[in-house]
């Protein structure tokens, strides 16, 4: 189904001239967030376009090492998260300090985080929405936009452009689209900064985390045995221009004492502190998500995760708005809900790399991050944080799971068993009807929304919160957050519809 425009293909008619595709929304850059997003739209039956620079979805370098458990979710709410799960191998791995962070006992199918190379990420992201009706570009790059009233044009390298009513940024931190858009990209300058490489070495390097006043140094032995993937902390804050190998052999010597004979390097790369966030995640028709929006140190690894979930926040309302379902004031809940998620965790991720300082007096303070997160309660408020299982969007008083995350409970309906997530694996909404059976009627919204009479009789247990009071009814939205909880009556029912899904 998908049409894949290779990088010597371009967009030209019979007769050769330049045309200007059209989309409903243009998504720049095919990294986890723009893919996400474009399965998202997808999903939602929305014409939907990826512009990617690269020629093909190949990544060159291992880059993140993985994500945790609420991106497993929200993958497995689209059925997907199998395929990762297969690759990859799943462990207590988020970290405070030198304190593991278990969260074995959330009540969630994924209580783990999972290890998996960005390279290895991205290639199933790209087989599934293979899959989809999703339009890749590859080999181009975008170089600026222009938007009125009714679209975007997207201004192509080459000279060729496309026409959307959406235009999403998805291009990582050194975004365009943010630029061009003349969005403020706030936060604080970088103080400290890694290399991180691939190559070979002819002596054999010792494995494991060295840590010292400089901060974090690790080698590790990729599974091809040939390759180490490198990440050693500079000694002075490193410039912004493109890493060498004599970059990288200087800076091992300088902790390691010697090089191990590095050579042959298939990637070098390098990475700081720097922690900024979009001041606006919207500027009229463009929209900002993943790493184009805020921008980390990688301790604790959640950057990926708030990319892949920023797509499944925004995903589902802009395919709402493009297919008139919605007004565009939806787009607003985007920012409103996803800002303060990243705020939180640039806020997480700059204590985390303070900590990873090996002075004395950080030292003294690791110490006692690590005692108090040994503890119950605070391991409990840390891992939540990490994992992304504690989000909750504002979306007003009530009971505690609304705004949360619908827990994947197992139901008992008409038609046998189930779990909630098989319910979303086409990205719909789901009121799920626990009391009386027929005892709901949402008849207005019926061709949006999946009325589902169901039973479950276990315990209802958030992570973080613990046991809540069993609903009567609560309505999913695609991204699996509820937005209106039952008691037993349809109060506040129709207004909770019309607010996410339209007036009938
Ligand atoms: C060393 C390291 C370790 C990390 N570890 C983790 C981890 O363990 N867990 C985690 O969650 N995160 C981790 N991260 C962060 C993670 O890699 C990023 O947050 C993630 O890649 C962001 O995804 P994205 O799709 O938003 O942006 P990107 O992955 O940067 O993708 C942007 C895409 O846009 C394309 N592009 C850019 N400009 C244009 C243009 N003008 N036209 C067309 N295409 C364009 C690029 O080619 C690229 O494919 C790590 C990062 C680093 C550097």
């Amino acid at each position: 189904m998908r049409r894949i425009y290779g990088p010597n293909q371009n967009l030209r008619n019979k007769e050769g001239v330049v045309c200007m595709a059209k989309h409903a929304v243009v998504i720049v850059g095919g990294g986890p967030t723009g893919m996400m997003l474009a399965a998202e739209l997808a999903l939602a039956k929305v014409d939907v376009a990826v512009v990617e620079q690269r020629p093909d979805h190949v990544l060159v370098g291992s880059r993140a090492g993985g994500f945790h458990s609420r991106t497993i979710e929200v993958l497995d709410q689209r059925g997907v998260a199998d395929r990762f799960l297969a690759e990859g191998q799943v462990a207590q791995a988020a970290m405070i300090a030198t304190t593991v962070l278990d969260m074995s006992d959330f009540p969630t199918r994924h209580p783990y985080s999972l290890g998996i190379w960005q390279n290895q990420i991205e290639r199933i992201m790209a087989a599934w929405i293979a899959e989809l009706p999703v339009r890749i570009y590859y080999g181009r790059e975008v170089t600026g936009f222009a938007q009125d009233d009714t679209g975007v044009d997207v201004e192509l390298s080459h000279g060729e452009s496309l026409r959307a009513q959406y235009l999403v940024g998805c291009d990582g931190g050194r975004s365009v689209i943010r630029k061009a858009a003349g969005i403020e990209f706030p936060g604080w300058d970088p103080t400290k900064s890694n290399l991180i490489a691939e190559v070979e070495m002819t002596e054999e390097p010792p494995r494991g985390i060295r840590h010292d006043a400089t901060g974090v140094h690790g080698l590790q032995r990729l599974e091809d045995g040939r390759t180490v993937r490198v990440v050693v902390t500079e000694q002075q804050l490193g410039p912004s221009s493109e890493p060498t190998l004599s970059d990288l052999s200087e800076a091992l010597i300088s902790v390691y004492g010697t090089d191990f004979g590095i050579h042959s390097p298939t990637w070098i790369s390098r990475f700081t502190d720097m922690t900024r966030q979009a001041a606006a995640y919207r500027a009229g028709r463009v929209l900002l998500a993943g790493d184009s929006a805020h921008v980390h140190y990688p301790a604790g690894g959640q950057g990926l995760s708030l990319g892949v979930q920023d797509a499944v926040n925004l995903g589902w309302k802009l395919a709402q708005v493009v297919n008139g379902t919605s007004p565009e004031s939806l787009l607003d809940t985007y920012q409103g809900e996803r800002h303060p998620v990243a705020a939180r965790a640039l806020q997480h991720t700059m204590a985390l790399g303070v900590l990873q300082r090996g002075d004395e007096r950080i030292k003294a303070l690791v110490d006692v991050v690590s005692e108090l997160a040994s503890m119950d309660e605070p391991r409990k408020r840390l891992a939540g944080i990490v994992s992304g299982l504690d989000i909750h969007y504002d979306l007003g008083e009530g009971h505690p799971l609304l705004g949360r995350r619908m827990p994947d409970l197992d139901l008992v309906t008409a038609h046998g068993s189930l779990r909630i997530f098989t319910l979303l694996h086409d990205a719909k909404p789901v009121l799920l009807n626990l009391g009386e059976p027929g005892g709901v009627d949402i008849t207005p919204w019926s061709d949006r929304v999946q009325l589902i009479d169901a039973v479950y009789v276990g315990l209802w247990e958030l992570p973080v919160l613990g046991a809540v009071t069993a609903p009567a009814a609560v309505l999913i939205r695609p991204d699996g957050y509820v937005a209106w909880v039952g008691d037993g009556t349809d109060e506040g029912l129709r207004d909770a519809l019309t607010a996410w899904f339209g007036t009938p």
